[in-house]
């Protein structure tokens, strides 16, 4: 390819409205141009970078013996009515409505639709199991589309779904995915560990994200350095360093506390820690009030509260909804469950200690509160406070590090949600009808892709894993007449002929400006053929990822490729 018949619009300057690398090299590298919030064209070099990215998951997927589908991209509303997800999806559901008044979503997941394509394909235990998956354009309404394409509302999405005759199965093609998974993402140069995660309300049994650590990730990970333990900050088990609390307020009694009513404020005026104090939490959701309970220095974790109560979401409940329940706000006092609202106690906190606790009047607290003592048929404690750094490790105790981290991909155990609501059944060997059980498995390719240059840019600008690179090699070529650009030419068609993926540029520019062009854009070999050569037969080459230049004269052709092929090789060696 030559740059002067090809769309270069490299840009000096960083876009105003990009606040991650990835974002303003994009943009400055000419991969991408904005339409507008969470709209992107791809121009022609950011379509090779998504094209390499596809081919590699397909490869891999493909590898496994997944098939290849494509679905359409409008589902209809009868499709989400099935499964309940209509509703449920909410707003992040862009919806259109045809001429006869049809309602349609533009497709964000695709479970429905491919349960509803395999139902009728599938007849018997012989057909099983089956792995299907389609690389398509999804479309979701996010609240705050950001950094780019690493949040966008339209983007490319490879789904994968697997159907199976028992958990055992599900369970083979769970594993070959996260090996697969891992393969993907190395080949396109991205470090990801796969962490635990939350499997959300839709009543999901195993799930893994799998994560780039990254200071820019929206996610919180916490990981163990001991025994490999990693798991979203979402799903963490809290387990606490077993601390006696020496309680400074032991014995019981009402304490007037004006105006405090947050935790922070109670314990300083009592100048207790906040360990020493119980923090309510009053919530409902659709068809519940909620009140949890937990140790006052802790926040509550609501994906770990909606899993383990199966319902999608809940807001804070109001003070009028609070008095109802004969509470006052800011002075929740622990109570025991009853038919108007549901209890939870954090396993955070102990019984047998005395704490301090709201004193269900305004103004007051009660020092020294014993749990097991005040409330009859405590219920068994919960698990929903959130887990930070230095909390222990489930598996092992030493202390948890927490790190922030890109989600690029995410494989799920679905159980057999989708397959009921379809009434996906085969037959099994001894001929009974038998309802499926179901996975799934996405990734985000161009979120990939843009992740790919957080970890690879440097102040130059991207420096291109080779397996994803738009182009393996520039040659940039500085030339003076017809006679030097033919000569220029020669070394194009030279590796063009031995099928080296080359980009030359040989547009009729200073020399500082194709360097830096080719620097910026990150293709991971340049070769440079300039006034040295032209006076005493010297080239060079460069390694962009390294940013190392090494000379050498040209001898011959054969010599001149070999060079190439060496680094060439090098560079998709570091890959493995
Ligand atoms: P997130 O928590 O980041 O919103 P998600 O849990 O909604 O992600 P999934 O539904 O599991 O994501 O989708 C599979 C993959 O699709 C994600 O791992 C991610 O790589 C990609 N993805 C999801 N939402 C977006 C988006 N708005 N823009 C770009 N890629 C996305
Ligand atoms: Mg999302």
């Amino acid at each position: 390819m030559k740059a002067s018949k090809y769309i270069l619009p490299t840009e000096k300057e960083n876009p105003a409205d990009a606040v991650v690398a990835s974002h303003r090299l994009m943009i400055r590298a000419g991969l991408v141009r904005k339409s507008s919030a969470g709209l992107y064209f791809y121009l022609p070099l950011g379509v090779r970078i998504l094209q390499k990215i596809k081919q590699i998951v397909r490869e891999e997927m493909n590898s496994t013996g997944a098939l290849e589908f494509d679905l359409p991209i409008l589902t209809p509303s009868e499709l989400w009515e099935q499964s309940g997800r209509w509703n449920a999806m909410g707003k992040e559901m862009f919806r259109i409505q045809d001429r006869h008044d049809l309602k349609y979503a533009l497709g964000p997941t695709h479970e429905e639709s491919f349960s509803y394509l395999v139902k009728p394909l599938l007849k018997s235990y012989k057909d099983l199991p089956i792995n299907v998956y389609q690389i398509q354009t999804k479309f979701r309404d996010e609240i705050r589309p950001r950094f780019g394409v690493i949040r966008s509302r339209e983007f490319i999405m490879k789904d994968a779904y697997s159907f199976h005759i028992d958990d055992a199965s599900l369970d083979e093609t769970y594993q070959a995915m996260r090996v697969a998974y891992r393969k993907m993402f190395d080949r396109c140069g991205l470090k990801t560990i796969p962490v635990l995660a939350d499997s959300g309300s839709m009543g999901g049994s195993t799930s893994e994200e799998f994560m780039v650590v990254s200071p820019i990730g929206e996610e919180t990970l916490l990981l163990c350095a001991q025994c490999d333990y990693s798991s979203n900050s979402e799903k963490t088990p809290l387990v606490l360093e077993k601390e006696n609390i020496p309680s400074a307020l032991p014995g019981k009694k009402e304490v007037s506390t004006p105006g405090k009513k947050t935790i922070e404020e109670v314990s300083q005026f009592l100048g207790i820690s906040a360990k020493e104090t119980i923090k309510a939490v009053a919530l409902k959701s659709e068809k519940k009030k909620i009140l949890v309970y937990l140790r006052g220095d802790l926040e509550l974790n609501l994906h770990k509260l909606h899993s383990l109560l199966r319902i999608a979401d809940t807001e804070p409940m109001s003070d009028l909804e609070i008095g109802e329940l004969g509470l006052v706000p800011g002075f929740i006092q622990p109570i025991a469950p009853n038919e108007k609202v549901k209890v939870l106690y954090d396993r955070s906190l102990q019984k047998n200690l005395p704490y301090v606790v709201g004193g269900g009047k305004d103004d007051l607290h009660i020092q020294g509160f014993i749990l097991e003592k005040e409330i009859s048929n405590l219920p068994e404690f919960a698990d929903v406070a959130l887990a930070r750094e230095g909390d222990l490790c489930p598996n092992c105790n030493s202390p948890l590090k927490a790190e922030k981290g890109i989600e690029v991909g995410h494989i799920f155990k679905l159980g057999d949600k989708y397959t009921k609501a379809f009434g996906i059944q085969v037959l099994d060997q001894s001929g009974k009808a038998r309802t499926l059980t179901m996975g799934c498995y996405g990734i985000g390719v161009n979120r990939t892709l843009a992740t790919v240059i957080e970890q690879c840019n440097d102040d130059k600008g991207i420096f291109w894993p080779i397996s994803i690179a738009p182009f393996e090699v520039t040659l940039v070529s500085i030339t003076k007449g017809e006679e030097q650009y033919a000569k220029a030419e020669e070394f194009y068609n030279v590796l063009k002929n031995e099928g080296v993926e080359v980009f030359w540029d040989d547009r009729d520019l200073g020399p500082g400006f194709k360097l830096k062009d080719s620097e910026l854009i990150g293709f991971p070999i340049r070769i440079t053929i300039g006034k040295k050569f032209f006076e005493n037969g010297e080239l060079s080459i460069y390694n962009r990822k390294k940013d190392q230049e090494e000379s050498f004269v040209f001898t011959d052709f054969e010599d001149f490729t070999s060079r190439v092929e060496s680094l060439r090789q090098e560079l998709f060696a570091e890959l493995e």
